[in-house]
């Protein structure tokens, strides 16, 4: 809230650094979900890199030409150029994914995000806990500081690249995650609207809204996968609507083995809410069974698949809900959860690391 509230931002590196630092939270915690004590500058490079990737493609709006949208007060904010020269380089289509770039150009991409790592060790990672001239590292410390050097940051043995989190900071990220991530959106979009003097409307939803008509296209081979029927009821589906199992507003994840298909009732129901125990244990239950199967889909449709993120996120976002709270169950039903079911839940879950 420190960091949101200072208010005078000059770009949206710090916006970009804090929802890295709480998606790794999200994706680093232990079996329980116990949140990781430490990440690494590499960690959260590619995290940026992932945030920036799809606002680097051109912005258009009524009658003037698309262009990139400017994200700092003074030149370009250089890592998100070069997101963009990368790019332009590799003369891509503005749909195209970083995952699928990733497989295409492997090494291409590593040295983009090695380069945009450099640029988060020289400036915003030493400045985000910085009010004028008081460094307050009240969420993690890091052993450099301004006058850091590339040839230091180069060398394998010169350079020490963690992140280690105060106590209680991580775990913090994670319990206020639901609250902190649609608060970074907005203020994010409200910058970058102020810098380009556009209009505000379609801004933030440019900036983080994913590709749904992309996910739709997995309906069928999901589907499938269930025998026809809804993952929440059981029942046959008429009307196919993909399901993001840990919801989109929680943490941001179109991996595979958070899909589900649910007919539109169950779905809309559910909403932005977290599924109750027994979901929970059929989706670890289908990723046992199925995982080959999820796999084949995902590798036929170019579409990511990390189980192992999609787990640790999943065993992270139960394992910071208080005990009691009301969990999805069915439509218009919630049942309170039972934190000592939970860990036996959690324990049969897959482990891939
Ligand atoms: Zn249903």
């Amino acid at each position: 809230m420190a960091v949101l509230d200072r208010g005078s931002f000059v770009s949206t590196y710090k916006h970009a650094v804090l929802l890295a630092l709480m998606d790794l939270c999200l994706e680093h915690g232990g079996r329980h979900g116990e949140p990781p004590s430490a990440i690494s500058t590499a960690q959260v490079a590619r995290k940026v890199t992932e945030l920036y990737w799809p606002q680097a493609r051109p912005f258009s709006f009524a009658g003037e030409p698309a262009r990139v949208l400017r994200q700092s007060s003074g030149p370009q904010a250089r890592i998100l150029s070069l997101v963009e020269e990368y790019r332009e380089r590799a003369r891509l289509a503005p749909g195209t994914s970083l995952h699928r770039q990733r497989s295409v150009d492997p090494d291409g991409v590593a040295r983009l995000e090695r380069e945009v790592e450099w640029r988060l060790v020289q400036m915003p990672l030493p400045k985000l806990q910085r009010v004028g001239r008081r460094v307050d590292p009240f969420l993690y410390e890091i052993g450099w500081g301004d006058d850091v050097r590339r040839g230091d940051f180069a060398r394998p043995s010169g350079f020490d690249n963690l992140l280690r989190f105060r106590p209680g900071a991580a775990r913090c990220l994670v319990a206020l995650a639901p609250v902190l991530r649609p608060m970074i959106h907005r203020q994010w979009a409200l910058l970058v609207t102020r810098l380009n003097e556009i209009p505000e409307s379609r801004v933030e939803s440019f900036l983080f809204e994913r590709d749904r008509a992309a996910v739709a296209g997995l309906a069928g081979p999901l589907l499938e996968i269930q025998r026809g029927r809804c993952f929440y009821c059981d029942g046959p589906v008429a009307d196919r609507e993909v399901d993001h199992f840990v919801p989109w507003s929680r943490h941001p994840d179109d991996g595979i083995a958070n899909l589900v298909v649910a007919d539109s009732r169950c779905n809309r129901n559910k909403s932005d809410f977290i599924a109750d125990l027994g979901h929970l244990e059929r989706w670890g239950e289908r990723l046992h069974e199925y995982a080959p199967d999820l796999s084949t889909v995902a590798g036929a449709h170019g579409w990511p698949r990390d189980e192992a993120v999609t787990t640790a996120v999943v065993r992270s976002i139960y394992g910071a809900l208080p005990s009691d709270v009301p969990l999805w169950a069915a439509v218009d039903r919630f049942a309170p959860l039972d934190v000592l079911r939970l860990r036996t839940v959690l324990d049969r879950l897959p482990t891939w690391r």
